[in-house]
């Protein structure tokens, strides 16, 4: 594996809530929450953790039976792709370069995903599932928009052409977000992550046919307009994802986050649509399978969690 970077150097932390976690920070919870049904974590940086293996196995206790590591860049790719390998069946990753990231040249940009994807993809077909996240962010202007939108743009036409799901981030871009989608032959399947809008966003995603997921923004007492949009959104658009180590759920709020929160995700997310949360949950799962195009496969939801320190084939 390549080495591991901590991510508090400037415009590498990920993705929505930059400032105040500390991603070596052991996690806020001592023992997490006890599975009452089983969860997808779509959109998660376990890879990033000082210990995925960990990270996974905290998660399977708590009824994860699927997490999506997240790339945010070429290196951080491969170190997604490394460890969705290593942790094996249950575990997927996505290569992709987020918009803090878009000005990167060459071998550290858009080429040198296209070359990983190429790679990864002739070693087998099932690990990367997902190009992104990629997409726009006007919120912290990282990197210049025109560079944005380019970037933006090859990772639409690398999903298409390598037939990955589009997983994308938009934070105050959603015009342009959809008009850079509009010139691009789109992929068949595209998830808007950590959805920050409102029901009029929620329309034009599902316009798209697009997947939304819901992360921790869901129990943020200011978020009144994500969950209108969470209450009107059919259930098989649905998803749920933590963005771990960023946005953890209410009561653990600006700590570091872990896959093994996503079930808090879900019961939010039963709960503001008034639904039964067990039957929810076989939704959500059916909706990740397809959302990844049947290339994320969660465990049986009744196994054991694995051994503790026992190294996955
Ligand atoms: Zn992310």
């Amino acid at each position: 594996m390549t080495e591991r970077r901590t991510g508090t150097e400037p415009g590498k932390a990920g993705c929505v809530e930059r400032p105040g976690v500390d991603r070596r920070a052991a996690s806020p919870v001592a023992t997490p929450p006890e599975a009452t049904f089983p969860c997808v974590d779509t959109h998660c940086h376990a890879h990033e953790d000082p210990d995925p293996s960990s990270t996974w196995e905290r998660a399977r206790g708590a009824g994860v039976v699927a997490l999506v590591c997240v790339g945010t860049d070429v290196d951080r790719s491969r170190d997604a792709l490394e460890t969705a390998r290593a942790l094996g069946p249950g575990v997927a990753a996505t290569a992709g370069l987020h918009p803090h990231e878009a000005s990167r040249p060459g071998a550290a940009g858009a080429d040198g995903l296209e070359r990983l994807l190429e790679e990864a993809l002739e070693v087998d077909d099932s690990s990367v599932v997902g190009v992104g996240e990629c997409g726009l962010d006007y919120h912290y202007d990282l990197s210049p928009r025109a560079a944005q939108r380019t970037a933006f743009a090859a990772q639409v036409a690398l999903a298409a052409r390598f037939d990955r799901t589009l997983v994308i981030h938009t934070r105050e871009a959603w015009d342009d977000t959809f008009d850079v989608l509009r010139g691009e032959r789109a992929p068949e399947r595209v998830i808007f992550h950590c959805f920050t809008g409102g029901p009029e966003e929620l329309r034009r995603c599902l316009d798209l046919g697009a997947w939304v997921s819901f992360s921790g923004i869901l129990t943020f007492p200011s978020a009144g307009e994500v969950r209108e949009a969470a209450r009107a959104c059919p259930e098989a658009a649905l998803l749920t994802e933590t963005d771990s180590p960023y946005l953890a759920p209410v009561p653990y709020r600006g700590r570091r986050n872990e896959p093994a929160l996503v079930g808090l995700v879900a019961s939010s997310l039963a709960a503001v649509r008034e639904e039964d949360p067990g039957v929810l949950a076989g939704v959500l799962l059916d909706n990740a399978v397809r959302a990844f195009g049947g290339r994320l496969v969660p465990l049986e939801a009744t196994g054991p969690p694995p051994a503790s320190g026992s190294a996955p084939a």
